[in-house]
């Protein structure tokens, strides 16, 4: 256990990593898909580890924001629906999005408070906040690969579930790493460009797709967010990507506020509709988009006879200070039968775990 004392990333206490190796006198991060190659004293693309005398070195174990969630604010649809995650974030990423909402934890990190907590606390914590699950999210979790890791194989033996929000760009090694201990992800794909990719994110869409195909093998329920900006160019090779993968696609579409340094035009509803009517025609089962509060594209239809199953009601976020645009959802009814199937036609809908009802 650790006391309760904030402190700022450069005054805390890094520790020696797991997932790398040593070149020489240098080490090879093997957490996301950047794969650093870091001198001495060198920090990698993330901000948040670092080669020191020759070893790994992360800044793990520490919190900057904590909050009980429903599930579906991740945004996590078809798994364990109405259910309530306690969700932990800390700083850095491994992109550099300049249109990030939560770019004072991600990128501008310097000043922000962080608790050390150790992950017995953090499932006391849940249990105080009679959470059904832990979420990391908030920053991107491969950073901190390690950390989650321990948190979710306690989280396990504790009697939760886990889930984490993450950019998809995780190692294989990452994956294998993680697998046995996470159960669920919502991967947030920016758009299926490769120059914008380069240049907004200081990121490779090549190799976020070799990343997306371990991911997709690692036995977890996988929901996918697609940012839908005015000027994507990808969507189409996006849908072709996912629809590879065997089992019901489950997508979620994302309106583009300009925030941090981007100054683009908030994207226009009528392109998210058309956006939605484009997943469908592609064969994509369950398409949902987050940001318009009142209408059916919240809620789970049946891909088959169309009738209502999982009426949801979406709201603004209450929290301004992290994650500011990620709607919130109430379930207002729930008609999936106990064995998985729509009522009227009998079609088999994919959800995960009975539904948890919430005070
Ligand atoms: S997590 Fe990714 S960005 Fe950070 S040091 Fe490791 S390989 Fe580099």
């Amino acid at each position: 256990m650790y006391r309760d004392e904030r402190v700022t990333a450069s005054e805390a206490v890094w520790r020696r990593c797991t997932l790398y190796v040593t070149e020489g006198e240098c080490v090879r991060c093997s957490a996301c898909m950047h794969a650093c190659l870091l001198q001495q004293g060198q920090y990698g693309v993330c901000g948040v580890r670092m080669n020191r005398g020759g070893e790994l070195y992360g800044l793990l174990d520490y919190v900057s924001h904590a909050r009980a969630d429903p599930i579906e604010r991740k945004p996590l649809f078809h798994y364990r629906p109405g259910s309530l995650v306690y969700s932990i974030g800390g700083v850095g990423c491994n992109f550099a999005c300049d249109f990030c909402q939560n770019y004072m934890v991600s990128i501008e990190f310097a000043s922000v408070e962080l608790t050390r907590v150790a992950p017995m606390q953090i499932i006391r914590q849940a249990r105080t906040q009679r959470a059904d699950g832990i979420a990391f999210t908030f920053n991107e979790p491969a950073i901190s690969a390690e950390s989650v890791h321990d948190i979710s194989r306690l989280a396990h033996k504790k009697g939760f579930f886990t889930a984490m929000a993450t950019n998809g760009y995780l190692s294989k090694e990452a994956v294998d790493y993680l697998s046995p201990h996470m159960d669920a992800c919502i991967v947030g794909v920016k758009t299926f460009d490769e120059e914008f990719y380069a240049r907004s994110c200081n990121a490779s869409l090549a190799r976020l797709k070799e990343a997306l195909s371990h991911v997709m093998g690692a036995g977890w329920h996988v929901e996918f967010s697609y940012l839908v900006r005015n000027d994507d160019r990808g969507y189409g090779d996006f849908l072709s990507f996912i629809s590879q993968f065997d089992g019901p696609q489950i997508l979620h579409l994302g309106k583009f506020f300009p925030s941090y340094k981007s100054t683009d035009d908030e994207t226009p509803s009528e392109m998210l509709v058309s956006y939605h009517r484009k997943a469908r025609d592609a064969g994509i089962e369950y398409v949902y988009i987050s940001d318009l509060y009142g209408s059916r594209y919240e809620s789970t239809v049946c891909p088959s006879c169309g009738a209502m199953l999982i009426e949801r009601e979406g709201s603004v976020g209450d929290d301004t200070v992290i994650s500011p645009f990620c709607a919130s959802y109430d379930i207002i009814s729930y008609r999936v039968t106990d064995d998985g199937h729509c009522p009227d036609c009998g079609h088999p809908i994919r959800v995960e775990g009975p539904p948890t009802r919430r005070d």
